[in-house]
């Protein structure tokens, strides 16, 4: 395994409590697989991408419990310096918002270029050129000129192929992408998700791709970790959550993606919210919203059962769902 995230806990501690933002999240992803992370948001999520970068060792937020084993090191026994250089070598992320992550000041050419000036001691003119050489490879037109340009001179989706050039920049072995098409409209969305798995397969890259829209995944993930409330509640390779949900939590993330068939028809829509981290519901925390809930749902912890070999529900009646 390339990445294995093992027991990991995370909490937040502000002034009216503790929120346990991620509670004992199992995942991995090995190089060349790309592993599609789902939830709401507060799912925790993000959180767990987070620590995997290290960039959360920060209060109020604190790592309490797990290992974060990458190449098998365990990231979270590494001093900083250590720490520092993995992630900036061996590990990118992608983030929603281009636009607040470049630097409005700095040309784009100047903005990729750095990453060879400082990580490879690069010369300006060499760097200018590995600059448009990645532009070229993000399949943005005309990049020997546009190099020159500003962020802001870019369109959403062009800005955001700029962010997945200054990921791929050194080549790293993973890259997290926190809903990278999230503030695009829907047919650029779809572009710049086929550009992102095309990259992935080229360079033989793990990539842990964060979204809160099974719509976006279906054609690129291998596998889906579902999240809800800091834990993940279906885990499954992407073929076997299509055909049949094994939780109810995916199956009404599924019954919330538009499809054209139904059009005009209203769409499904999960009831309720997601819990409040610092009062996660005892027993099954989606119980409040789950349609199939029973007494013991509201008592007892589903523990992640097994499905399949390679199939996890964190389910009480996980072989209902799966034949209803
Ligand atoms: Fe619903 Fe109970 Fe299953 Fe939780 S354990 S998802 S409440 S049926
Ligand atoms: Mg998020």
């Amino acid at each position: 395994m390339l990445l294995e995230v093992r027991d990991l806990h995370v909490e937040f501690r502000t002034r009216d409590g503790v929120a346990k933002a991620v509670n004992g999240v199992d995942y991995g992803v090995d190089a060349g697989e790309t592993l599609a992370v789902l939830g709401e948001s507060g799912s925790g999520k993000s959180v767990t991408a987070q620590a995997i970068m290290g960039i959360l060792d920060m209060p109020p937020g604190k790592i309490t419990q797990g290992e974060i084993l990458f190449q098998g090191k365990d990231l979270l026994k590494l001093k900083e310096e250590e720490r520092r250089k993995v992630r900036g070598a061996e590990m990118a992320m992608i983030f929603q918002d281009a636009l607040s992550s470049l630097n409005p000041v700095l040309s784009v050419g100047d903005q990729l270029g750095e990453m060879f000036v400082v990580h490879r001691g690069m010369s300006k003119k060499d760097a200018r050129a590995k600059a448009v050489e990645l532009m070229d490879r993000v399949r943005i037109p005309a990049a020997k000129e546009r190099v020159k340009q500003y962020p802001h001179q870019f369109s959403g989706g062009m800005r955001q192929r700029i962010m997945i050039a200054m990921a791929l920049a050194l080549e790293p072995a993973l890259i997290i992408a926190d809903e990278p098409t999230t503030a695009l409209d829907v047919t650029v969305q779809a572009q710049v998700m086929d550009l992102l798995a095309d990259l992935q397969r080229e360079y033989n890259m793990g990539l842990i791709l964060i979204t809160h829209d099974l719509g976006v995944v279906a054609d690129v993930a291998d596998r889906i970790a579902v999240m809800y409330a800091g834990r993940i509640v279906e885990s499954a390779p992407v073929h076997d959550i299509y055909k049949a949900p094994a939780h109810p939590y995916t199956r009404g993330l599924l019954d919330s993606i538009p499809r054209l068939d139904q059009k005009g028809q209203e769409l499904y829509a999960i009831k309720g919210l997601p819990p409040n981290l610092m009062h996660i519901p005892p027993g099954c925390a989606f119980h409040p919203r789950c349609p199939m809930a029973q007494d013991v749902c509201r008592t007892d912890e589903p523990p992640l059962y097994e499905v399949s070999e390679e199939r996890g529900s964190a389910c009480h009646f996980w072989r209902e769902c799966l034949h209803g």
